[in-house]
């Protein structure tokens, strides 16, 4: 007997048939005698349905509304294949964040997870072996009782803290893809299936734009050691190789110890959501960098990568990216420090994305980021921006690319199937 927690993403419950189909799943395990709380996410579309009608309502909204207009999608979920698990003759309860509770804090709409308090489910497993539905995404701020979020894909980060919480065997994250590929599949059809990935190269990959899973379900699956397992949840749920002891097909996110022969390069991934800005002619003196960035740090901007190019005549040019969402703001927040900086323009572009190369392997190996240029100047696309660290080489390149070079890099790294 192992205990699992069983989480599924908006298409896997994205209408009622597909409940019922998730219902067979958890049945499936229960069946094997497993103790299983699952979490789920809204319909699919739900939660982009209800964000925009907060939007709608009030262009500047109270953030606490925000979320308790925005959880109500996993409230509806949790509730269905309460009803869809009983229908089948399994003991089940449905729980919203409060309830059990999801302890965060008051970050609302992106609010991070404190505690869980898992101690009523684990005792519901001994008595009457009930079935856990809990509602993702969702807390609750105990000081102020006020329902919280977890930020966009927060039901993975829910369903890995409930997993540490009662201390789970396994979190499996059942999705509308069969694992972690070498890349998106959607973007890359000869994208490969990995089965195992390390902790910190999930980290990047997540980060970097493939968003599988969340950045801080992987973050808390690395800390609490939770073994966090991605599968499909459109195989059917009574294929006999799901019955039996082999592994099901997925990718196990592990530590690095486990993974016997690692490629120089895991994967390759992508973000739209970042937009250039360039100062043109900055003096070129000591503070000036410290000029720019403060005033960015202050109003509450990311900034990413950062470039300065060597000084001609005593100018430099400056260029860095921020969120797209942000982009706007950081111009202005820039804009009256132009006479005190003495910078001459501030330029940018929002159809740009990041493309990054991912793998632990990188470590160990030289000429990796070389390959990547050479390979992107061959196929005629300019390089805007380049970041790197031990184990990812990013670089910001124009848009329209986004397909080729992705494609292209999959392929120069032998990652294509
Ligand atoms: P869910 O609704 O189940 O949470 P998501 O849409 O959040 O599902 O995540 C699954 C999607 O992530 C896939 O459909 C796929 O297009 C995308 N994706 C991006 N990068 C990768 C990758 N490297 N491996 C697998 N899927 C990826
Ligand atoms: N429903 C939420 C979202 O769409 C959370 C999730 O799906 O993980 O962002
Ligand atoms: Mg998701």
């Amino acid at each position: 007997m192992a205990r699992l927690v069983m989480k599924f993403g908006g298409t896997s419950v994205a209408n009622i048939e597909r409940i019922k189909n998730v219902a067979r799943h958890v049945k499936r395990e229960i069946e094997a005698g497993h103790e299983v709380a699952v979490v789920v996410s809204a319909m699919s579309g739900k939660t982009n349905e209800l964000v925009a009608w907060c939007r709608e309502a009030a262009t500047l909204y109270d953030s606490r509304e925000y979320d308790a207009i925005v959880a109500s999608g996993e409230q509806v979920t949790s509730g269905l294949l309460a009803v869809a698990l009983q229908d089948m003759g399994i003991p089940a309860r449905s729980w919203q964040g409060w309830q059990l509770p999801i302890s965060t804090d008051d970050a609302h709409g992106s609010a991070r997870i404190l505690s869980v308090n898992g101690d009523e489910i684990v005792r519901r497993f001994g008595a009457g072996r009930e079935v856990a539905v809990i509602a993702g995404f969702q807390g609750i701020h105990e000081p102020t009782g006020r329902i919280t979020t977890l930020g966009r894909g927060g039901s993975d980060t829910s369903a890995v803290a409930v997993a540490a919480a009662i201390k789970a065997d396994r979190c499996d994250i059942y999705t509308d893809v069969d694992g972690v590929y070498t890349t998106d599949p959607r973007i890359v059809p000869k994208a490969k299936r990995l089965d195992k990935v390390a902790f910190e190269e999930m980290l990047e990959m997540a980060s970097l734009g493939a968003k599988v899973l969340q950045v801080r379900s992987v973050e808390m699956a690395m800390v609490h050691k939770v073994r966090t397992f991605v599968r499909s949840s459109f195989t059917d749920p009574d294929a006999p190789e799901l019955k039996t002891a082999g592994d099901p097909p997925g990718t196990l996110i592990c530590d690095e110890e486990e993974i016997v022969e690692s490629e120089v390069v895991t994967g390759i991934a992508f973000a739209r959501d970042e937009a250039q800005v360039s100062i043109r002619r900055v003096p070129d003196k000591p503070g000036i960098a410290a000029n720019v960035f403060v005033p960015l740090a202050d109003a509450n901007i990311n900034v990413d990568m950062i470039v300065q190019n060597v000084s001609a005549e005593g100018f430099t040019d400056i260029t860095f990216t921020v969120p797209t969402a942000d982009f706007e703001r950081a111009k202005a927040t820039l804009a009256p420090v132009k006479s005190e900086i003495g910078f001459g323009t501030i330029e940018g572009a929002t159809d740009v994305v990041k493309i990054s190369i991912i793998g632990i392997g990188m470590r160990s190996h030289a000429g990796v980021a070389a390959r990547a240029f050479k390979a992107l100047s061959e196929r005629g696309i300019n390089i805007r921006a380049i970041s790197t660290s031990e184990i990812k080489i990013s670089v910001l390149i124009d848009a329209a690319y986004t397909e080729l070079a992705v494609r292209t890099l999959h392929s120069v790294y032998g990652l294509d199937a």
